[in-house]
């Protein structure tokens, strides 16, 4: 017997537990045996989960607050979880699945952790070149903050570990945001960062997410083959963010992008990404504002485009969000078919994890309808592969991507 709190199951509620997948939710559990007097585990204490009957299943991280009780990463009970050799060979093998990537230097910034789908539930890491951004996501996670910034550290040799926990999903956990130095030097204003060859610019400190979208890379560099197979196309990027798809756009040949977005901050970002590129002259054109009513905008302006990308922030955050946001992904993409020339590509994204891959084509498919466009898929996305999914975890999975062209 461990010396550990044991999480005992209900009665055939194993299944899930035995098939490796990393969250436990609190349904499932029938009762906490040997918590220090008064009450139940610690937040982000070590349990050993065991089935109804008795059985070891897995070791985990308990978290009293939220509905994903504890956080499953290991299933077999002579592993030794927890110690700093444990973790140091969770993190390592973690990163070392990403050394192909940063290999050759044409790419600088990437995700090294990725929680749960690299067995490290709870814990981000991003790499924008000597900066490092962690995010500690669950209590497990947070309660071995001081461990994973040593081993972070000890592995990486930053010259900045930088913490970004400002992320509503820690609410559930009862845990306060947090922001700030870790390690090292105070990070820049502006982190020079490349990309697939490009140059961007992050503010790690007040950017979206850790500072970039990490997980549109590999998107981003299927748009700039798609445009450069293209005679000088015109581009309507809706959310632009700080301009990475124009970028790649404006690096595949294009002849104009219209950027929008409601941040005036990321768009003067964008400018600076364009001149890091050498595209300060180029035909690009910004409009702060709702993507909503710019599409309309434009369209009755008679506007029209070779190529239209649609990269929405997350519409729904749960499942009772998921009809509403259905409502906005097709509201948007209509309004995006419209203004596609025949022939024009369309690159539209959801990541909303509620919104299934299966859901998102029907949305899609009920836009394209209702605006009496012809349409085909000639490609599907998700997110880079630095944001691997656990064969485990499905949940992992929340970008999805279509790219379709306008047959007429
Ligand atoms: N494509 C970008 C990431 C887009 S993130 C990249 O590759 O880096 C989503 C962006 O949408 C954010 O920049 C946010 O400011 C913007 N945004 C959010 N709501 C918006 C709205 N209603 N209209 C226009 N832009 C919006």
């Amino acid at each position: 017997m461990s010396e550990y709190p044991r999480v005992i199951l209900a009665p055939q509620r194993d299944v899930s537990v035995r098939r490796r997948h990393p969250w436990l939710f609190s349904g499932a559990i029938k009762r906490v045996e040997g918590a220090p007097q008064g009450g139940g585990p610690q937040p982000g204490a070590l349990v050993a989960v065991h089935s109804f009957e008795g059985t070891f299943l897995a070791w985990g991280h308990y978290s009293a607050a939220s509905q994903i009780r504890a956080r499953l990463f290991a299933w077999d009970e002579r592993d030794a979880p927890d110690t700093a050799d444990f973790w140091r060979a969770r993190l390592e093998r973690a990163i070392a699945a990403r050394q192909p990537l940063l290999a050759d230097g044409t790419t600088t910034a990437c995700r090294l952790v990725n929680a749960e789908s690299d067995g490290i539930p709870g814990l981000v890491v991003d790499r924008y070149g000597d900066v490092v951004v962690v995010q500690y996501l669950s209590a497990g996670a947070d309660a071995r903050r001081e461990l994973f910034n040593e081993l972070l550290v000890e592995l990486l040799h930053p010259v900045t570990l930088y913490e970004r926990s400002d992320v509503d999903v820690r609410e559930k956990e009862r845990l306060e945001p947090r922001e700030g130095l870790l390690y090292g030097e105070e990070p820049p204003d502006v982190v020079e960062i490349v990309e697939n060859g490009l140059r961007f610019g992050v503010d790690v400190r007040h950017g979206h997410k850790t500072g970039f979208y990490l997980d549109q890379r590999d998107n981003r560099a299927l748009l700039r083959t798609a445009v450069a197979q293209r005679s000088a196309p015109t581009v309507l990027n809706v959310f632009a963010y700080t301009g990475g798809f124009a970028v790649y756009a404006l690096a595949g040949g294009v002849s104009a992008v219209t950027n929008v977005d409601t941040s005036a901050e990321a768009l003067r970002v964008g400018r600076e990404n364009l001149a890091r590129n050498g595209f300060a002259e180029a035909n690009v054109e910004d409009t702060e504002g709702d993507a909503f009513t710019v599409l309309r905008e434009l369209n009755s302006q008679k506007r029209t485009f070779d190529v239209v990308i649609l990269d929405p922030p997350k519409f729904a955050f749960t499942k009772r969000d998921v009809k509403s946001a259905a409502r906005g992904y097709k509201d948007i993409n209509m309004q995006a078919l419209r203004l596609l020339n025949p022939g024009g590509l369309l690159f539209t994204f959801s990541c909303s994890g509620a919104i299934s891959a299966d859901l998102f084509q029907k949305i899609v498919f009920g836009a394209a309808l209702d605006v009496k466009r012809d349409v085909q898929i000639v490609g599907r996305m998700t997110q880079s592969s630095d944001h691997p999914v656990a064969l485990t975890f499905p949940e992992g999975e929340y970008l999805k991507g279509l790219a379709c062209r306008v047959m007429q």
